[in-house]
């Protein structure tokens, strides 16, 4: 019960990553405010399922003003949500470079500039962006995607000094994860799954447990010690 007594915050809550999260916080004594835009898949006692566009500044702050008188104090933060628009560059349009920028950039700042001075009022706490292997070592038509998945492990290494300033106990680091067997990767063609599998040295691509597991360490007391950091999860994976 390695988060016995703690709330946590996770973004896009409703299914893949956020929900294997939810499930192991939950499985080790957390309660869970999952924030998506849609339904959830599941249903958990701990659990508390909030319909939330990350998108949304304004709606970002009530959901942080709701949580903070509800639950009194929120521990972790995982900025999880997050998706894709792929294209070649000289083929991307607007629409598809604001989308991602929207959800996967300033829906990290929208939540974080609220939940961070929380965090750092209330006696400390953990924030976790979720990366992504693209976002350390880019990736052929997906600009828009790894400019938002570097961008959030700036934007980590900048809250892990920011808000310990004050020697509160706020730590932020990144998870960078390989490809994971989720919905996101619908998209993607077998071929280039089957390619990126064999280029791992594990020789396989990943389960969202896994990233949750990885998740839980950086969220728990374990890692006490470990922030700015970014943690690749991702079997050996080099783009
Ligand atoms: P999924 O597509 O399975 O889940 C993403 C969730 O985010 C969905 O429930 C989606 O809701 C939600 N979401 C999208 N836009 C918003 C928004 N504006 N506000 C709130 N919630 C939103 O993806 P994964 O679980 O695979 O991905 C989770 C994170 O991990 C993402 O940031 C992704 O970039 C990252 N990642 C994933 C990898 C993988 O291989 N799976 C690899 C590396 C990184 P809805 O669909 O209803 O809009």
């Amino acid at each position: 019960m390695r988060l016995q007594g703690k709330t946590a915050v996770i973004t896009g809550g409703a299914r893949g990553l956020g929900e294997a999260m939810a499930r192991l916080f939950a499985a080790e004594g957390a309660k869970i405010l999952a924030c998506d835009m849609g339904e959830p898949q599941y249903k958990l006692d701990n659990v508390e399922f909030y319909k939330l566009d990350v998108t949304d500044g304004e709606a970002c702050r009530k959901f942080t003003e709701y949580a903070a008188e509800k639950y009194k104090k929120i521990d972790i933060l995982v900025n999880n949500a997050g998706i894709t628009k792929d294209g070649m560059t000289r083929k991307m349009t607007d629409d598809m470079w604001d989308a991602v920028i929207a959800v996967n950039l300033k829906g990290v700042f929208n939540l974080t500039r609220f939940i961070g001075p929380h965090m750092e009022d209330t006696g400390g706490g953990s924030i976790i962006n979720i990366s992504s292997v693209v976002g350390e070592y880019g990736n052929i038509g997906q600009v828009n995607y790894a400019a938002s998945k570097s961008g959030v492990i700036g934007m980590a290494k900048t809250w892990a000094k920011e808000f310990a300033r004050k020697g509160v106990p706020v730590r932020c680091n990144a998870i960078a994860p390989g490809y994971i067997m989720t919905d996101i990767l619908k998209t993607v063609p077998q071929e280039l799954l089957d390619k990126f599998a064999a280029a791992t040295m594990l020789g396989r691509l990943g389960q969202p447990e896994e990233i949750a597991k990885a998740a839980l360490f950086l969220a728990s007391d374990d890692s006490s010690y470990v922030t700015g950091i970014v943690l690749s999860v991702n079997g050996g994976l080099r783009l």
